[in-house]
């Protein structure tokens, strides 16, 4: 499911420089791209008997040593304290979804001050683990859509949104009608988490 992820998130980098070009630099896709290059690497010199937690993890550090930026440190802080939290999980389904989230949500808010509403990465995240807790008691492929939806929805409320942190705080109303490229992000993430656990229970 990781390498099917970094696959979409490295295919996706015109759209997601696109994305922060409309607000920000326009750096985002190539960040996320080279992160993820890392995670791949990460990920097939890895040992599968460490488990699921520590293989998170390695993905999480592996984004923060190789994209640099705040998007390198709040990115790999997802994955990071998110594979932490499931450290001891023996399968990753939805209860360990819903756990993953929380901390990663616990994470990124720690380290980047960003609440709801205030135009970030956030405004999908939040609502992405918000979601997974209601459905945790589903099958994982029926939770990750769920989530996936949320964290879309997440995203594109973010369009109406002012900036109010993150890449384009200083654009203030001009910031509105676009959707913050790091929701962009998360979304893409969860969405293609989904697909793959719908192939795979089909
Ligand atoms: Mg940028």
């Amino acid at each position: 499911m990781l390498l099917t992820v970094a696959d979409a998130v490295i295919a996706a980098e015109p759209y997601l420089s696109e994305a922060d070009r409309n607000l920000g630099d326009g750096d985002h896709g190539i960040g996320m791209a080279r992160g993820f290059r890392a995670v791949k690497e990460k990920i097939q010199a890895a040992d599968p008997a460490e488990g699921l937690g520590k293989l998170f993890s390695q993905a999480g550090m592996a984004m923060i040593t190789s994209m640099g930026g705040a998007s390198g440190a709040i990115f790999g802080t997802v994955f990071r304290d998110g594979g932490k939290a499931i450290a001891t999980a023996a399968a990753f389904d939805a209860p360990a979804l819903a756990t993953l989230l929380q901390a990663a949500l616990d994470g990124v808010v720690a380290r980047g001050k960003a609440k709801p509403g205030d135009k970030t990465m956030v405004d999908a995240l939040h609502p992405a683990a918000h979601k997974a807790a209601e459905v945790a008691a589903l099958p994982l492929s029926e939770a990750l859509l769920a989530v996936a939806l949320a964290a879309e929805a997440g995203r594109d409320a973010s369009k109406d949104m002012i900036a109010t942190l993150g890449r384009a705080k200083t654009l203030g109303a001009a910031s509105l009608g676009h959707p913050d490229a790091g929701a962009c992000s998360i979304a893409l993430i969860l969405r293609t988490m989904s697909d793959f656990a719908q192939s795979a229970a089909a």
